[in-house]
């Protein structure tokens, strides 16, 4: 479709409009523009149901600029947003799309910045106010008359707005406006408190659901990977080894969880940070800007804080704990496959969410298909590709600059220029030998390939068909066994032989009684027979290994 015959041309909105959003990159109108526009622009209240990342912004924002009248200095659009960072975003797109508009501003009204400038941008006339409903009724306590003259009124993410618990502010919000205004609607979901904002607040809604479930992720890879909750950093860590992504968010549930991924992440040398809610606010604004522009290639964040994060960059998102529900999973994933572009979304399970996973799969209608950790091999190929991706483009010219000096180094240490090149080599991969031993060695667990077990850990009554997914599933549970913990690990100098003998010797127990030892560095695992337990850990309770206490106890990873 060429602009000139159709696409946004086609929508009557003024040229100014179409031509600002055509110099953005836009091409044709979303589906829920190419539904909404027309409504709005004629001055119908509406509810517009769509997914995130369906364009819903410029839904609104376009026919909006369209009604209201530049050479009026008042307030005239209302805009409602649930926080700070989607306030910010729509009223920045409102000036990307007002910018052939002269006359035209823009106001952002959000908590935490002072609140005289913000009420003086809207006595200078900002046609267009875009708030957080609990600062707007802020303003509203001072001067009462603020939205007196606003005869537009969008509700953004009308959903999240009601989570948040703004319903109150919103009541406040209403009857401090004129009635005959048109009020817009805009929500992924209608749950019932928003049916009833509805009935209540809005005359003859027209209705428009685009029934994009599937569509919003369709651009998006989505696979699972089984793993127990314990080994969630080490699978992480491992997986990025082998993805090829530009940006990353990460998404977990605690506050706590953020921090210690971030650091782990830190650690290994990734340009990784933490958003959370309780990170002040520009603090947050500053972390998303670095992963913007790059300074940051990782973001582990709860949902709260990604909340409307939309960042181009951003190729993967790992849900390295699941999600609550399978809406937030897709607002989650949402984060990635922006604007059209390819996105992928990793989802760890760890061997109790897996019915949470069917849940996914079938609100989302699609296959969340399994994959395993790389195994040492995948991870060699992987580090190799990088260095020689890095290298590659320095060989055409380095002879030039550096062969003398390359001449005389060998001569001056007496050794070949092979013999030199692999020690340049050594410095360049900070000592780490690229092989397979070395790999190894790092990786001491890959619990990819362990047999497949019991389901003892599944929740019972849940029996679905899931062909070989199950054989494959990592890191079973013996038959009638528990799985049990001790802090003592590697770093106490404890062996799995250690653990089996002081257990055999202790318990009084048989050698096949006992399932799989897993030392780690801080702690380990062993699996002990179900039947009879308690009993046993009470018989095991003083004995020591390597001079320290066992203190062996049943262990639940979630
Ligand atoms: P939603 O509010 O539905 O989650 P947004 O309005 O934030 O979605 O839009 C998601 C992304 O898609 C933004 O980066 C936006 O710039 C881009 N976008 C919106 N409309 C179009 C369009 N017609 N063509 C291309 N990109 C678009
Ligand atoms: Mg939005």
């Amino acid at each position: 479709m060429t602009q000139e015959t159709g696409g946004f041309a086609a929508l009557d909105l003024h040229p100014n409009i179409v031509a600002a959003v055509i110099a953005t990159g836009y091409e044709e109108p979303s589906a829920i523009q190419q539904q909404s526009i027309p409504i709005i622009l004629a001055g119908h209240d509406m509810i517009g149901q769509a997914q995130t990342g369906t364009g819903k912004t410029a839904a609104f924002a376009l026919p909006i600029l369209n009604r209201i009248d530049p050479a009026k200095r008042e307030p005239q659009a209302l805009i409602l947003a649930p926080t700070r960072e989607l306030a910010l975003q729509v009223a920045t797109a409102f000036e990307t799309y007002a910018k052939q508009m002269p006359g035209v501003t823009v106001v952002a009204v959000y908590g935490g910045a002072p609140m005289g400038p913000q009420l003086k941008a809207i006595r200078n006339g900002a046609q267009i106010v875009v708030a957080t409903p609990g600062r707007l009724c802020d303003h509203l306590r001072r001067d009462e008359k603020v939205l007196a003259t606003v005869n537009h009124l969008v509700l953004d993410e009308a959903d999240e707005m009601l989570k948040l618990g703004f319903m109150d502010d919103l009541e406040v919000i209403f009857n401090a406006m004129p009635e005959t205004r048109q009020t817009v609607l805009f929500s992924a979901t209608l749950p019932q408190s928003i049916r009833a904002i509805a009935e209540r607040h809005l005359k003859d809604p027209k209705h428009v659901k685009i029934q994009s479930k599937t569509q919003t992720v369709t651009a998006i890879e989505q696979a699972h990977l089984l793993v127990h909750a314990d080994q969630k950093t080490s699978a992480v860590l491992s997986l990025l080894e082998v993805e090829d992504f530009d940006a990353l968010i990460m998404f977990v549930r605690t506050k706590q969880a953020t921090l210690d991924l971030a650091s782990a992440l830190e650690a290994k040398g990734y340009k990784a940070a933490a958003l959370n809610g309780d990170i002040a606010q520009n603090q947050r604004e500053r972390v998303i800007d670095s992963l913007k522009d790059g300074r940051l290639d990782i973001v582990v964040a709860t949902d709260v804080a990604a909340r409307g994060l939309d960042v181009p960059r951003i190729t993967h998102v790992f849900n390295v704990d699941m999600p609550y529900d399978p809406e937030s999973y897709v607002h989650r994933i949402g984060r990635t496959g922006r604007a059209g572009r390819e996105g992928r979304a990793l989802l760890l399970v760890t061997p109790r969410e897996r019915r949470m996973l069917q849940v996914i799969e079938r609100v989302t209608g699609q296959k969340v298909a399994e994959v395993r950790l790389p195994d040492s091999q995948a991870v060699l190929d992987a580090r190799i590709k990088k260095l020689t991706n890095s290298l590659a483009p320095l060989v055409a010219d380095a002879e030039a600059s550096h062969g003398e000096l390359l001449d005389r180094l060998t001569a001056d240490i007496g050794c070949s220029p092979r013999a030199l090149a692999a020690a340049l080599l050594r410095k360049a991969t900070n000592g780490q030998a690229l092989n397979l031993a070395a790999i190894e060695k790092e990786r001491p667990l890959v619990p990819n390939n362990a047999p497949r077990g019991d389901r003892a850990d599944r929740p019972s009554g849940d029996r679905p068909d899931r062909g070989d997914r199950e054989r494959r599933a990592p890191m079973p549970l013996g038959e009638g066994r528990a799985r049990c913990r001790t802090a003592l690990g590697a770093r106490d100098g404890i062996a799995a032989k250690n653990l089996l003998g002081a257990i055999l010797n202790e318990g009084g127990l048989a050698r096949e009684a006992i399932g799989r030892i897993q030392v780690r560095d801080s702690f380990s695992l062993v699996e002990l027979p179900e039947d009879g337990l308690e009993r046993l850990l009470a018989k095991l309770k003083d004995t020591r290994v390597a001079g320290k206490q066992l203190k062996l106890r049943r262990y639940r990873e979630d």
